[in-house]
């Protein structure tokens, strides 16, 4: 069909299951109205255009969606359900929905019906265009204005800056994801609005398309205010990782020095005031100073050490190399590759 769907993608996922194409993940909380809409949309747009499952991860669900579920997936060949045991959050439920796609290409959406299935063969052109991710933007937001699309634009600006991926709207669920780009990735937190932060810190090529986006014709939404702070939380993690995942001591150490440095300078200028001009110390405010920038500077200095450990255990434990290959050319063969 087209180049990036029939070419031989590598990776775990694709060899449990060589035909799938798609892997739509959708995760479901209290959702019972709008889920036949929702998988039939999703079937009629991809149905003959594509080999793909539906993913319905529910998480946690008491309003009856489980037992639909249940039955849909019993019926139609092309979803299945994944069941939490209890709510554990958006983000989860999404960790939950990659873990079981099969697909070479993941589609997530949101399954209030509030993304429209229309636009996922334009974000699979986008894709397809030499993308590993690309993520929806949903350019007129049909939500509140007051709290939801201004805490969102603010949100949006600051993980920009932040996080160095320059997107409109990170929040947006409608999203396409290479399936190895997604097992290189872990979530945690609200950490799903973060993926092309954290694919971007993958080493991932990132594009954002406008798409439609409708207001919520059932249910209510699962979110309020309280989501800024989390998001905010998550952002200082995702910056954390950014910036000292692979070094930590490029940073702790160079503050540690520092400090320690002016600490000292600090201190033999007053041991020269003692000892050279007999001048008295003990009242100056500059020696509580000079005793916090050196003990500041050690506790710094060490603690970059102890972070360059447990970083190590990080990437060790988990086979995870400090870099991330896109490709592998040998004599004409181009070949692409994970990590190893
Ligand atoms: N959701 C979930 N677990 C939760 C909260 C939400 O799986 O704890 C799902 C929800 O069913 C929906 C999607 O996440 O499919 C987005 O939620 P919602 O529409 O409430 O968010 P909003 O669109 O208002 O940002
Ligand atoms: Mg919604």
């Amino acid at each position: 069909m087209n180049t990036l769907l029939s070419s031989g993608l590598p990776g775990t996922l694709q060899s449990s299951n060589p035909e799938l194409e798609l892997s739509i993940v959708v995760p479901i909380y209290n959702e019972v109205e709008s889920l036949p809409h929702l998988v039939n949309t999703i079937a009629n747009t991809l149905v003959g255009q594509y080999r793909y499952e539906i993913i319905c991860v529910d998480d946690g669900s008491r309003d009856g969606s489980v037992e639909l579920l249940k039955d849909m997936a019993q019926s139609r060949s092309d979803l299945r359900a994944v069941l939490l045991r209890r709510n554990y959050g958006q983000t989860a439920a999404m960790a939950a929905g990659f873990r079981y796609a099969k697909g070479r290409v993941i589609i997530t959406l949101d399954g209030d019906l509030q993304n429209d299935p229309v636009d996922i063969p334009r974000l699979l052109a986008k894709l397809d265009e030499g993308y590993d991710l690309v993520s929806g933007w949903r350019k007129e937001r049909q939500d509140a204005a007051l709290t939801r699309l201004l805490p969102s634009k603010i949100a949006n600006w600051v993980i920009g800056r932040v996080t160095g991926v320059q997107l409109h709207d990170y929040g947006c669920s409608l999203k396409a994801y290479r399936s190895e780009l997604v097992a290189d990735m872990n979530l945690y937190g609200e950490l799903h609005r973060f993926l092309p932060a954290l694919a971007f810190i993958e080493g991932a090529r990132i594009a954002e398309l406008p798409v439609l986006h409708h207001a919520r014709r059932f249910g209510h939404s699962k979110y309020g205010l309280g989501r800024t702070f989390r998001v905010l939380m998550d952002l200082l993690t995702i910056y954390f990782m950014k910036t000292f995942l692979t070094r930590p001591m490029h940073v702790f150490g160079l503050f540690g020095l520092a400090s320690t440095a002016l600490g000292t300078v600090l201190g033999l200028y007053l041991t020269f005031l003692k000892f050279g001009l007999g001048q008295s110390i003990g009242d100056r405010p500059l020696l509580i100073l000079t005793g916090v920038l050196i003990l500041a500077g050690v506790q710094l200095f060490s603690f970059g050490l102890l972070a360059e450990l447990s970083i190590r255990t990080y990437h060790e434990s988990q086979g995870r190399p400090i870099y991330r290959v896109r490709e592998v050319v040998e004599s004409g063969v181009a070949e692409s590759n994970e990590s190893d």
